[in-house]
């Protein structure tokens, strides 16, 4: 019995039985029924890890086997490589792969060409907005963890994506892979398409709560489980998992629990590997050690070496994969992980505990119970099919209370319905002006109209008020756009230059409006003004203010008046206020990556991780650039000031040092280096001697070589001859 299904190319079939899958999972089947291979449209609600990807792959296939085109869409840019490596298998039988990344301005039209191409929702957004021209060949999109609607900041922006494909192309497919939710149907209602709601998974999954001396399973059954009078719960279940040979994944709620839990578990691992894994764990630290040269990577090299680890958003991608990889194989034995692991990640274990279920949120500025539906994708995580007999997830009660409460909560608890959450100010604000800008409406009415196809006017139809709501928060929307000249409002509507220029870049009209704001009467703004001017706008996540900073950032302010750009609020404006110094708090530290501190002097000083400074560094480098082009579009002449400041932000250096940091290979510590060595610029290393530069370098032949060739030396193995500076690139 193999896979064959009518539409798809056999070969798929050949590739599906070397990864030794010979039948379809009922939910692919019912899919397959319901036409997904023949163009029909589809929201496959199904728990996690049974099988989403299938689906995926048979409708994209089979549209590309028609002479069409499809899109994945991801909810992480992480997700995309890892998709893009899942359906490499198909280019040997002539499927091209792309994967669109990179800046947002760019139109992507190198994926014209392309079979199936796999990006973010924003990504797609993005593209859409700058006129990608393939856009309109579209056939099928699939869209990954669509249950993702619901989420406050990213939601809105699948939801209106999807919109727009289904508008360019009324007979596009759409095939939506969810988590089990509570109101599939209504997601299905939005889309126009068949429902496969199924709970079915590939292997049995036990669900339980851990309290004394037991675990207390939903079922009714329990299972004594001994917990050592020094130590704790989570300790007693690795300890047991691993005597029997298993691994468990501990979702907690925060980074930094991550890393102690991480550490607190490794003692236990230690325990019970043996000298052969001991060996390769080794290993597997130095290599960890190698990645980055900060306490992080020292930390989870410390953990890896006794088989244990972490995992969060702020350790570095490497990392991640690095422990990834290592658990799948089975060679780390515990990893600590914030949810992210659980967003479609693919590594299965015999148990999960989720230790964690309640997490700081700022909304209600305390402790705030996780949704059902994300425990259970924590929960989904657990159980290895063909390789343990079920598998089994945990919570821990701390109490005969809290025993009852978490079966109640999460245990017999079905998952809740998704809720579109398109009608908050920041998304509307956004969206409105890049469906106005990129020419989906152009009136008031057919605005409406198009929001008429959202999952929101799907979920609020009925009642009527949503309507009535719609047209409020489009209208109070409008006005915001048009007194800040994004919009012109005549008979009908429509982008104004500004208004362009800010949907093209993707901002966020307000921190368009903040920084045209604050950049009006700068005259020679500083680094620090520029930082902490894109720090303020809302597409940066700022720094926490902790305990103590409050005042530092007081006396910052004072010391440093002169710099700031834009209104300062007063210190009795609470809140505002705060904002205002958190953003300092970031700016100060994006000034001090451009000083060329050391990373981990940073990553101490601001209690933050390799990942996070990245994160922030990216983000400025992306605003500065959107800020250099409003600058320009305005005709300012602090457009030579925001350029350097992004160039130094982009490289981590001193102003003096761009040109050099520019040179692949380079780098800002090797910069510095060269620098000091009395190699100033580019066109000076490129006539550079070589001895000079492998001195500078610290004797690294390869490296300096490397620099060198890149730099576009004539002939790196001259030694002591100083080429010709008539025939160097830069003259030719
Ligand atoms: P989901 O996206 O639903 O979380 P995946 O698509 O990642 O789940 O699938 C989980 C695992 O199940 C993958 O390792 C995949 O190879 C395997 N799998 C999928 N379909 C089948 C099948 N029909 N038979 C056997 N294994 C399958």
């Amino acid at each position: 019995d193999v896979v064959d299904v009518s539409g798809v190319p056999a070969w798929f079939a050949e590739q599906l039985r070397e990864e030794g899958i010979e039948s379809l999972y009922p939910p692919q089947a019912e899919a397959v029924e319901a036409g997904v291979a023949e163009g029909e449209s589809l929201v496959a609600s199904v728990p996690t890890a049974s099988g989403k990807t299938l689906i995926a792959q048979l409708a994209m296939l089979s549209a590309v086997d028609r002479g069409g085109k499809a899109l994945y869409i991801v909810p992480l840019r992480a997700l995309a490589s890892e998709k893009r490596e899942e359906f490499s298998a198909f280019e040997s039988e002539g499927v091209s792969i792309g994967v669109a990344t990179g800046n947002y301005e760019d139109s992507g039209e190198w994926l014209a060409d392309k079979d199936v191409i796999v990006a973010t929702s924003e990504k797609v957004d993005s593209l859409v907005r700058n006129g990608a021209p393939w856009v309109e060949d579209l056939d099928c999109v699939v869209a990954d963890e669509v249950h993702l609607v619901d989420d406050p900041n990213r939601g809105p922006t699948l939801e209106v994506t999807l919109a727009k494909l289904r508008r360019i192309n009324p007979n596009l497919q759409v095939v939506a892979l969810s988590a089990t939710v509570g109101n599939a149907e209504t997601l299905a209602e939005w889309l126009d398409a068949e429902l496969v709601d199924s709970t079915w998974r590939p292997i049995d999954l036990k669900k339980g709560v851990h309290y004394g001396q037991a675990l207390h399973f939903g079922d009714g059954s329990q299972r004594e489980l001994r917990v050592g009078s020094n130590e704790k719960p989570t300790e007693a279940i690795v300890r047991e998992t691993l005597a029997e040979g298993g691994s468990t994944l501990v979702f907690v709620n925060s980074r930094r629990n991550a890393e102690g839990a991480a550490k607190r578990l490794a003692n236990t691992t230690a325990d019970g590997i043996d000298d052969d894994e001991r060996r390769k764990l080794a290993e597997l630290a130095e290599e960890t050690r190698g990645v980055s040269d900060t306490e992080t990577s020292e930390d989870l090299a410390a953990c890896v070496e006794k088989g244990a680890a972490f995992h969060h958003a702020g350790c570095s991608s490497e990392h991640r994969s690095l422990v990834e990889d290592a658990f799948r194989a089975r060679l780390i034995k515990v990893v600590s992980a914030t949810p992210t692991l659980a967003a479609g990640v693919n590594t299965p274990s015999r148990r999960v505990v989720v230790r964690d279920w309640r997490r700081y949120s700022g909304d209600v500025g305390g402790m705030k119970p996780l949704s059902v539906l994300e425990v259970h994708q924590m929960m989904g995580r657990a159980g290895r099919p063909g390789r343990d007999p079920y598998g089994e997830a945990l919570l821990l009660a701390d109490g005969h209370d809290e025993l009852d409460e978490l079966l109640d909560r999460y245990v017999w608890a079905d998952p809740e319905p998704v809720e579109s959450k398109l009608a908050r100010e920041p998304s509307m604000r956004t969206h409105l002006l890049a469906t106005i800008a990129s020419g989906f409406a152009d009136s008031r009415a057919a605005l409406l109209e198009f929001l008429g196809r959202t999952l929101y006017a799907t979920q609020y139809r009925e009642g009527g008020d949503g309507n009535d709501n719609l047209e409020r928060i489009v209208d109070s929307t409008l006005e915001y756009l048009d007194r800040n000249g994004f919009v012109e409002r005549g008979g009908g509507i429509e982008a104004t230059n500004l208004g362009h220029t800010v949907s093209r870049l993707y901002l966020d009209p307000m921190s368009a409006a903040e920084i045209i704001d604050g950049l009006g009467d700068a005259t020679g703004p500083t680094v620090l003004g520029l930082y902490h001017l894109v720090a303020r706008t809302p597409d940066m996540y700022e720094l926490y203010l902790r305990s103590g900073d409050r005042e530092e950032y007081t006396m910052l302010a004072y010391e440093r008046e002169a710099e700031f750009l834009g209104a300062t609020p007063s210190e009795f404006e609470e809140e505002r206020f705060e904002d205002w110094l958190s953003a300092l708090k970031t700016a100060r530290m994006l000034e001090d990556w451009a000083s060329e501190l050391d990373e981990e002097a940073i990553a101490e000083r601001y209690g933050v991780g390799p990942g996070d400074i990245r994160g922030k560094v990216d983000t400025a480098e992306w605003l500065l650039g959107a800020a250099e082009s409003l600058a320009g579009e305005l005709g300012l002449d602090c457009v030579g000031a925001i350029r350097e400041a992004r160039k130094r932000v982009q490289h981590g250096v001193g102003g003096e040092l761009i040109d050099l940091a520019g040179v692949r290979g380079v780098g800002r510590k090797r910069a510095r280096r060269l620098y000091d060595a009395g190699i100033e610029t580019r066109a000076e290393l490129r006539n550079a001697e070589k001895p000079v530069v492998l001195a500078a370098l610290r004797d690294r032949e390869k490296t300096a070589e490397n620099v060198l060739e890149a730099a576009g030396h004539r002939d790196p193995d001259m030694d002591g001859v100083t080429p010709d500076a008539s025939v160097t690139p830069q003259s030719r």
